[in-house]
């Protein structure tokens, strides 16, 4: 499981997983927020509407599910990620915190990984440099970060992500070794 703050790069490093090492699943996970430009349904995310979100959380079709940056609901479809490990697949799930902890709690073998930028002011200049957000969604996610931050001893394992391709292969040797 990895969780970090808003733009620490979390996409980034688990599409460089994805890529380099397909043997690995990236959960995909529904959301309500609308798509980004270049994001594709399906692939980075399921995008539903509202009432679609609410039939699966009627139905316990997710794992779990947040409401994150005060705004958009997200949540990782369920049977998705039981047939993967079912079939000893290696999954990752890359969730916000109320989410890992959501998952913590039903599958305590599960490892939480948290990826932290190399400095707060580094966070600020990604987010502000990536520019998809304007200053009031960019203050909500900022918000956000700095409770996600003070939550860092919660997590098994900590990786800086000072480099992308570093911080991938660090995060998939704790993946492929079985011991906590
Ligand atoms: P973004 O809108 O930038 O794609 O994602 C915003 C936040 O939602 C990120 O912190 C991301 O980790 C989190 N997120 C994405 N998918 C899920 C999910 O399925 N569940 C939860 N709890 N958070 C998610």
């Amino acid at each position: 499981m990895l969780a970090g703050p808003t733009a620490v790069g979390k996409g980034t490093v688990s599409a460089d997983v994805r890529e380099r090492h397909p043997d690995i699943w990236l959960s995909v996970s529904a959301t309500t927020r609308p798509p980004r430009p270049g994001e594709i349904d399906g692939v980075h995310y399921a995008f539903v509407d509202e009432q679609q979100f609410d039939r699966m959380v009627k139905r316990g079709e997710l794992l779990e599910w947040a409401v994150v940056h005060g705004r958009n609901r997200y949540g990782t479809p369920r049977a998705a990620v039981e047939e993967r490990l079912e079939a000893g697949v290696p999954v990752l799930l890359e969730i916000d915190l109320q989410g890992a902890r959501q998952v913590r709690a039903t599958m305590p073998q599960a490892r939480f990984v948290f990826l932290a930028p190399p400095s707060w002011e580094e966070l600020v200049h990604r987010l502000v440099g990536r520019g998809t957000e304007g200053p009031e969604e960019r203050e909500r996610r900022l918000a956000t970060a700095r409770v996600e931050l003070a939550a860092v001893r919660e997590f098994d394992h900590v990786i800086v992500n000072d480099d992308v391709h570093r911080a991938a292969d660090e995060l998939v040797s704790l993946m492929r070794t079985r011991e906590r």
